[in-house]
This record gives structure tokens, sequence and C-alpha cells, in this order.
């Protein structure tokens, strides 16, 4: 097997906190995903390259080994359920925290308190459901791929599950955060055949993430 690596990565927060980690391992991107239309960039390395995709697919590059080793956040890897991927870093970039959140005018407790049926729309179904059986309380998930924070203020759902950092978005929106499902950062996750198959390319790197993250911690 050739020793070229590939590492996916998600344009925007991911592309722009990982890049000082490639910097420990002597890898420097060298051209801009924000300015190129690109999706596969050269690094100063002729062996590492880089692919741009889709936050939510950068787990099922790597598992499909399409990419040797990607960075997603753990919001993606709970979603994608994390098979054919060995995750070992936490390379604490991209932090925030999933949560519930309603309407100013909702009162959540009492629909919680009363067992009705709560209408929650959100893009991570798997995290709310496994999140709400866990409370004994009964949803409709109502899937969506974006602006969650719009669903309740039109009567689409009653509460959202979604990422907070500030809670900026959600105070713009007239939205609360009324609970906290977990908290998240960034993994260095990576293909398990190519953690074998590619070890001698790969260890160095994984290796100078892990200096990297602690020192960020
Ligand atoms: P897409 O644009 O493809 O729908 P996305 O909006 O989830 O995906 P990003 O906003 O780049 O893509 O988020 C990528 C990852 O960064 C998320 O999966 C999450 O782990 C983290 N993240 C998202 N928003 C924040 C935030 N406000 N603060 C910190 N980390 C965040
Ligand atoms: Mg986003």
């Amino acid at each position: 097997m050739s020793q070229q690596l590939t590492l996916a990565l998600s344009k925007g927060r991911i592309f722009e906190e990982t890049l000082p980690l490639l910097e420990a391992a002597g890898i420097r991107v060298t051209e801009d995903p924000e300015k190129s239309r690109k999706l596969i960039l050269a690094t100063n390395d002729p062996a590492v390259r880089v692919i741009i995709v889709r936050a939510s697919d950068v787990p099922t590059y790597v598992q499909h080994g399409a990419a040797d080793f990607g960075v997603a956040g753990k919001d993606v890897l709970h979603e994608h359920g994390g098979e054919g991927l060995y995750q070992p870093i936490d390379l604490n970039i991209a932090q925030c925290r999933v949560s519930v959140a309603v309407s100013a005018g909702f009162d959540y407790d009492k629909a919680v308190r009363q067992g009705a049926r709560l209408r929650v729309a959100t893009k991570y179904t798997k995290t709310a459901r496994e999140h709400f059986a866990k409370k004994g309380v009964h949803v409709d998930l109502i899937k969506l791929y974006g602006s969650m924070e719009l669903a309740p203020l039109v009567g689409l759902s009653d509460a959202i599950v979604d990422l907070v950092s500030t809670g900026s978005t959600l105070r713009a929106n007239n939205l609360v955060e009324v609970e906290h499902i977990m908290d998240i950062s960034s993994r260095l996750i990576v293909n398990q055949a190519a953690l074998k198959l590619k070890r001698e390319r790969l260890q160095p790197i994984l290796q100078a993430f892990e200096q990297a993250a602690r020192r960020s911690a």
C-alpha cells in the first residue's frame, strides 16, 4: 500500500483549528479552502494531502478508507456511531455543547412533568432520541439539516437539540437553553486498516497532534 496520506477536514472552524496541529507535525497546507474551489489540497509534504468534505461526512470518508485520518466533532461522531474508526486523541478544539433549547415562553419543565409529547427538531436525531429515552420523555423527532433555531419560532417544534457555544444565537432568537446533553470537542479519527498498514507514516503525525493538543488543553 502506498504511504500517501489523506486527511479529511471540514471547511471553517475545524480546518482553521487543525492548522496549528498540522504545523506542529511539520505540515503546512499550501492552499486556502476559503479562496479555492478545490476539494483536494496539497501540503508542503508531497506524501500528505487534505480533502475538504462536509463536517458530518468526515467519519464516512475515514471509515471507508478514502481518507486515512480526519478531524470530527464528538457530535458528529456520536451520530455516526464510530464504526471502523480508531479515535485516539481528543484535540480539545471546536469546543461547545449539545443542548436542548426552547422558546422563552415555553415551560419545558412543566411539559416534561405532565408527560406531554414533545416535538423536537434537530439534526442530531440519534443523540436526541437517546437523551429523551433516558429521561422517559416521549418525543416526535423532526429531522433538520440546519438553522434549528428557527423551528420553535415558527411552530415547527416545541424544542430543538443543537450545538451551543456562547449562547448568543439562542439569545438573538429568543430561545433558552434548558438542558445540557453533552460536552463537545473534536477528535482525531483514524481508519483502522490505515493505522496498521501506514503506521510508520501516521505515528509521528499522531504524536505531534497529541503533544500540541495537550499543550493547548
Ligand atoms: P455543515 O455546514 O456541513 O452543515 P456544520 O455547520 O455542523 O456542518 P461547522 O459549523 O463547521 O459545520 O461545525 C463543525 C463542527 O465544529 C461541529 O460538528 C462541532 O463539533 C463544532 N462546532 C460547531 N459549531 C461550533 C461552535 N459554535 N463553537 C465551537 N464548536 C462548534
Ligand atoms: Mg455550522
